[in-house]
Formats: structure tokens, C-alpha cells, sequence
């Protein structure tokens, strides 16, 4: 009803993702930001994105083709599926509120466990539905077990995201797969991938490979976080054109413009630079979190670009210590967790610097 709805709505607060970075270098007189809060990638995008964006700058006179058709046909290429199997976005979080605007309707029951993104309990309270928020499972990874026994009739989608955001963890190999075979026909699985490249286990099956076996899955993805290519808000949802097609009848025609589209298209083309994003990034996780257990904090086992860190203090303090020093970190109060942090992992020489702080707080 109406009345449930606006009592729902009211719930929600203006999301704004951490202060400002012009306002921390202005409040603490800083010139340099170490940014370790967004889960961006340190080293920026492939230098061949960049060339094509500013090619696209010149035909800024022009719309853009309204379904970015040579990304599709990339990613297609790329993933072995259809080019009508995806739907490209401005930034996942816009493919996110899509896909609640094609399905969530009022009263309908969306599922997911917490803490998780954010984003699947904005768009299930603006849309009327009931979000059932089951918590993660010891290991902090999304309980499969409870989301099957909370199904019920009315229940529309579930989130699944994997890796998760805050933890960083991911369902155990397999388990997605005899999951989805439990979940009755009706219901769609939303698979929110958006660190999944970051998964290196040898044939963990992803939302691409259960889209080819006709699971009733949508899976989201973005150029935000492998790709380096946060600031250009692209990112994209696969799935059958039969599931796909609600979603498309809810999109904007013009919301990814010209030079991001440009952009992530030729960001696909650069495997090398892929391969060095990742190397680097394996390799500063495992040196960060070492060191991290080294000082004293507790760690979850990561497939992501940031860590989970028990910081076995009052984690407010603590980021506006880091604050004062120039390093952002994020801590996950917003989550209701007082004492643990997210924190990104940045080039080796961001790292030093963040360890270095924490070392003079100890
Ligand atoms: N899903 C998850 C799990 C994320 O962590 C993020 C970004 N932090 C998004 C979606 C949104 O990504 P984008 O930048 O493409 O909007």
C-alpha cells in the first residue's frame, strides 16, 4: 500500500560514501590523499581506455548509440554469450536500481544476507517490497542454507553478492550451483559480481556459465573495480533476453555516455593490462594482509580488491586517525560493526604508508 511504502521510504538516509576528498585535504591541510576507501583500482585504467575516451571526446556532439552495441558485442565475444544477453549501465549500482524497478513490485519478499552492498535494500524499500536480511554464516559468507528456507510465495528475488562487499569472501566452490537447482522456477537469483575477476579458483563457476546453462540468474558487473574505470560509471547485467527484457523496457536510452562506453570497450581489449591488474593486486593482498595479522588484526579470507579487517579497536577513531595522516579507510559502522574496516589495497607504496600509520597507533 501506499502507507507501507512511504513508512518505508522513511527509513532510508541520503547515502553519501565518505567525507569529501577536497574537504579532507582542505580540514586537515593535506595534499595527498591515499585512497583506500572506494575499492578502486590504484593504478587507473589501461592506457588504451584512455586514448579511446579522448578520441570520444572530439564526437561529444553526438548521442551515444543508445545500447552501447560494440561494448555488447565485446563482452559477447569475450564470455561466449549473446549480445542480447546483457544490458550496459551507468555503473552497476544504475543496473542494480533497473532491475529492481523491472521486478520488485509491493509486498514483494527480496532476500539477501548481511552486511552486504547496500544498494539491494535501498531499491527493495523504494520499491514496496519486504527485504528479509538473513545474517552471513560463520565464515561470513552468504548462507544458502537459510535464503532456501526463507523462501515463500512471495518471495521475488535474491541477492547473492559474490565476492561479498564488505567481507570480501565468496561462496565455497560448487555450492552456487546445487543452490540454484533448490530455488523454485519463479524466483530470480541476482548475482552481483562486481570483484569477480578477482576470483582465482581454478573452475569456480560464475553467473556467465550458469546464465549458459539456463539458470533463472542475473548477473552484474562493472568497470569500476578490475578495469579502473570507476569515474566513468559503467557497468553491465547478463542474463537470458527473456529475463533481460523487463530490465530493458526500465532503461534511460542515453544513460552511458560516449566516452565511458568508448572507454570500456577498449578496456576489454587490453588482456595484458588485466593480467598486470591482477598480478599486482594478488600480490599486495597477500604482503598487506600478512603484515596486517603481523600487527595483531584478525583478517577474512578475501577473493576481492580491499581486505576485511578486525581492527580490535573503535574503527571511528581509528579512520580519523588515518584521516589526520591522509589515508582513507572505511569503517563499517554503517554496518553496525564498530570495530571492523574495509580496507582497499592499494599500490605496495599506499600500503607502506598505511601500515606505517597503524604501526605508530599501536
Ligand atoms: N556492487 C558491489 C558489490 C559494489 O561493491 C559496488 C561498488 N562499490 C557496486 C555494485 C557498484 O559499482 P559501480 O561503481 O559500477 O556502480
Amino acid at each position: 500500500s501506499k502507507e507501507q511504502w512511504r513508512r518505508n521510504v522513511t527509513q532510508l538516509k541520503p547515502y553519501i560514501p565518505g567525507k569529501a576528498i577536497e574537504d579532507v585535504k582542505r580540514d586537515f591541510g593535506l595534499a595527498e590523499i591515499t585512497r583506500l576507501a572506494s575499492n578502486e583500482n590504484p593504478l587507473g585504467p589501461s592506457p588504451k581506455a584512455v586514448s579511446a575516451m579522448l578520441r570520444a571526446l572530439l564526437d561529444s556532439q553526438l548521442y551515444p548509440e543508445s545500447t552501447c552495441r560494440e561494448l555488447r558485442e565485446k563482452l559477447a565475444s569475450l564470455y561466449e554469450m549473446d549480445q542480447d544477453q546483457f544490458l550496459i549501465g551507468n555503473g552497476a549500482d544504475n543496473v542494480i536500481s533497473l532491475i529492481g524497478t523491472a521486478y520488485i513490485n509491493d509486498g514483494d519478499e527480496i532476500i539477501y544476507c548481511t552486511p552486504t552492498f547496500p544498494a539491494y535494500r535501498t531499491i527493495t524499500l523504494l520499491l514496496g517490497g519486504m527485504p528479509i536480511e538473513l545474517p552471513l554464516t560463520g565464515n561470513l559468507t552468504f548462507d544458502l542454507d537459510r535464503i532456501l528456507d526463507s523462501i515463500t510465495d512471495r518471495t521475488k528475488l535474491i541477492f547473492i553478492c559474490n565476492p561479498n562487499n564488505p567481507t570480501g569472501t565468496i561462496v565455497e566452490k560448487g555450492r552456487l550451483e546445487a543452490f540454484l537447482q533448490q530455488v523454485p522456477p519463479q524466483v530470480i537469483v541476482v548475482l552481483d559480481e562486481a570483484y569477480v575477476e578477482f576470483i582465482e579458483l581454478e573452475g569456480y563457476l560464475t553467473g556467465v556459465d550458469f546464465v549458459k546453462k539456463g539458470y533463472p540468474v542475473i548477473f552484474v558487473r562493472t568497470f569500476s573495480k578490475l578495469y579502473g574505470l570507476a569515474g566513468t560509471r559503467v557497468g553491465y547485467c547478463g542474463a537470458s533476453h527473456e529475463l533481460l527484457e523487463p530490465i530493458l523496457a526500465v532503461r534511460e536510452p542515453f544513460a552511458v555516455n560516449r566516452i565511458a562506453a568508448a572507454g570500456a570497450t577498449a578496456a576489454l581489449d587490453d588482456e595484458e593490462y588485466k593480467i598486470t591488474i591482477l598480478q599486482e593486486n594478488k600480490r599486495e593482498m597477500v604482503r598487506l594482509a600478512k603484515e596486517l595479522q603481523e600487527l595483531g588484526y584478525a583478517l577474512s579470507d578475501s577473493h576481492a580488491n580491499f581486505l576485511f579487517v578486525d581492527m580490535k579497536e573503535d574503527v571511528v577513531n581509528l579512520s580519523n586517525t588515518l584521516m589526520r595522516e591522509g589515508i582513507l579507510i572505511r569503517p563499517c559502522i554503517a554496518w553496525g560493526l564498530p570495530n571492523h574496516a574495509r580496507i582497499t589495497i592499494g599500490t605496495a607504496e599506499q600500503n607502506d604508508r598505511l601500515l606505517t600509520a597503524l604501526r605508530k597507533t599501536i
